[in-house]
C-alpha cells in the first residue's frame, strides 16, 4: 500500500472512500464533516440517520468507523469515523490510531482501492498536528493491504502538509 500526501479539499478526491472526522452522533458537523454533507448532499445524512436507528442509537463509539454513499461526491463511499478530543492529561492515541485503522478495515470490506483520509482529530478536537501526522502515518504505514493499494492523507493547509511530509520523511 502506498502513502500518498497532498494538500488540498478531501471533497474533490477523486478516490473509492473518502474518510470523514465524524462526530458520534453521526448527524454531521462543521470542519470537514460538514463540508461533506454540503457537498455531499442529503443521501448521506439520510443513511446516517438509518445506521443510528438500525446500530449506532448510543452514537458511533470513539476510534470506530462505519461506511455510507458518497452522494453526488465524486468518491463512491464516506467512511466515518469518530476522532477522540485532544487530552494533556490522558493518552488517547490509540483511540486516534484506531480511526485510520478501523477505516481502513471497512474501506477493504468495501473493496475500495484508493481511500483519503483528512487529519482526524486536528480541527475542532485540537489535536497538535505534530503528533496526529506520527500517530496517523504509523497506524496505516505498518499495515498489511488486503483491496487499499492507496491511502492518500489530504491536508487542507500548506502548515499541515509540511508536517506530514516531515513526519514521513522522519519516520523513514
Ligand atoms: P475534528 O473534529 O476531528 O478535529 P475537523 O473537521 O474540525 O475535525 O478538522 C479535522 C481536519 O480537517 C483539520 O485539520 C481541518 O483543517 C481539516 N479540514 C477541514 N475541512 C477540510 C476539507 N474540506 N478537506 C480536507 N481537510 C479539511
Amino acid at each position: 500500500m502506498e502513502i500518498v500526501l497532498v494538500e488540498g479539499d478531501i471533497t474533490e478526491q477523486r478516490v473509492d472512500a473518502i474518510v470523514n472526522a465524524a462526530n458520534s452522533s453521526l448527524l454531521g458537523g462543521g470542519g470537514v464533516d460538514g463540508a461533506i454533507h454540503r457537498r455531499g448532499g442529503p443521501e448521506i445524512l439520510e443513511e446516517c440517520r438509518e445506521l443510528r436507528a438500525s446500530r449506532y442509537g448510543g452514537g458511533l463509539p470513539t476510534g470506530q468507523a462505519v461506511a455510507t454513499t458518497a452522494g453526488r461526491l465524486p468518491a463512491r463511499w464516506v467512511i466515518h469515523t469518530v476522532g477522540p478530543v485532544y487530552s494533556r492529561s490522558e493518552d488517547r492515541s490509540h483511540l486516534l490510531a484506531s480511526c485510520y485503522r478501523e477505516s481502513l478495515r471497512v474501506a477493504d470490506e468495501l473493496g475500495a482501492a484508493t481511500v483519503a483520509f483528512p487529519a482526524v482529530s486536528t480541527g475542532v478536537y485540537r489535536w497538535p498536528v505534530e503528533d496526529a501526522a506520527r500517530i496517523a502515518l504509523s497506524a496505516v504505514r505498518g499495515r498489511t493491504a488486503a483491496s487499499v493499494v492507496e491511502a492518500r492523507f489530504v491536508l487542507f493547509s500548506s502548515a499541515a502538509y509540511a508536517v506530514f511530509e516531515r513526519t514521513l520523511r522522519d519516520l523513514g
